[in-house]
């Protein structure tokens, strides 16, 4: 929704706009975009629309919803706000990548990727050449996904792209201009709350009322992927007990069944798909490690017991068994009312005078 379409009311003459520029013509299948349209805390809407106390006014320009159109250069289009801000006349913008980044190098007679046309050539521009443009004037480089973070599908052993992530192609050690590293929200897709999260976040950094925002050294927000899949599951008391589904449909630990949770850093199961509901081994899903930068080949072949499960299932099976003993004596003892709870004309609790 980009300006003037759909910005909020201004309330003041010089109120500073921050622009977010939205790229997703990288490898792509726009999961991201489309995942972001469920965001409920924030919504999408809440960001946009600056309904949030002490956001900055925001122009959003994303492709997945924005009307604009028109040729590659005029006054009017989609395309010209990121002319505009290639020329430096976007101050300031918040660069968000979808989709990993093909090696168009290995490329001369043609293009992997492109996003608008260059007008003096005529000729698609690529997302690599987005990224040399826009990367060095960006208040921000925000990668979305795991294909725009790591690479992911694209990047599988075997592809003809080159394909990799953003950081793998600015520098894992690449900063803005304002100091903040590449920011990574992964995904496949993205949670997402962690995807509209992250971006409030940088806003209000970039409006001066959030510190320099923390990431772990995969580029990730800590306070989003600090725990793992398996610390944040449903099915935890399961595996503790050494109680392993075999089937699909079982409330049990998935571990057998493929599930890596217990290595794989993700708040999904936490916090739920959509408004809180769902997460991947919550509802029957085995974790995949879709957030990982190991993500996919490392996962391979994913619906195969994790290497490392049967000696941990195992060990937990052995322990669980006699702990599951235990606390089945202890539970049947708690599910008992205490004896004085009863009728009577003498008073049975201990009560003493
Ligand atoms: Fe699609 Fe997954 Fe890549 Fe996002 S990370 S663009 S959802 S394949
Ligand atoms: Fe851990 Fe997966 Fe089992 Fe959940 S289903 S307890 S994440 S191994
Ligand atoms: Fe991906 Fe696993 Fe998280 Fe599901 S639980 S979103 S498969 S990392």
């Amino acid at each position: 929704m980009s300006a003037p379409t759909a910005q909020p009311a201004s309330t003041g003459q010089d109120e500073p706009v921050i622009h977010i520029l939205w790229i997703n013509a990288g490898l792509s299948c726009d999961g991201d975009s489309v995942a972001l349209t469920a965001a409920t805390q924030p919504t999408i809407e809440e960001i946009a629309l600056g309904a949030l106390p002490g956001l900055p006014k925001i122009a959003v320009h994303w492709p997945l919803i924005d009307f604009e159109c028109g040729p590659d250069k005029g006054a009017d289009t989609f395309i010209e706000w990121f002319f505009k801000a290639d020329r430096g006349e976007l101050e300031p913008f918040v660069l968000v990548i979808e989709g990993s980044i093909a090696n168009e190098a290995i490329k001369p007679e043609g293009y992997w990727t492109g996003f608008g046309n260059n007008p003096e050539t005529g000729q698609p521009i690529t997302v690599s050449e987005w990224l040399d443009r826009l990367a060095p004037k960006a208040l921000a480089v925000l990668a979305a996904g795991t294909c725009a973070t790591y690479g992911g599908i694209h990047a599988m052993q075997g592809n003809p792209t080159g394909a990799m992530g953003v950081p793998d192609y600015l520098g894992w050690s690449w900063k803005s201009k304002a100091g903040i590293p590449i920011v990574c929200v992964p995904g496949c897709p993205t949670h997402p709350d962690n995807l509209s999260e992250t971006i409030l976040y940088l806003l209000y950094q970039a409006a001066g009322s959030a510190p320099m925002i923390p990431l772990d050294e995969a580029l990730r927000p800590k306070w989003l992927f600090g725990a793992t899949v398996h610390e944040g599951c449903d099915r935890g008391g399961y595996y503790e007990e050494g109680q392993f589904a075999s089937e699909y449909g079982s409330p049990e630990c998935l571990v057998k069944l493929g599930c890596w949770g217990p290595v794989v850093k993700c708040n999904v199961p936490k916090r739920g798909w959509i408004n809180g509901v769902g997460g991947c081994p919550n509802v029957g899903g085995i974790c995949i490690g879709c957030t990982m930068p190991g993500f996919p080949d490392k996962f391979m072949p994913f619906m195969d017991a994790p290497p490392g499960s049967l000696v941990s299932a195992t060990a937990s099976s052995a322990y669980g068994g006699i702990i599951r003993r235990l606390r089945r004596i202890t539970e049947r003892k708690l599910d008992q009312e205490p004896k004085w709870r009863r009728k009577g004309r003498e008073l049975a609790t201990g009560y003493a005078k």
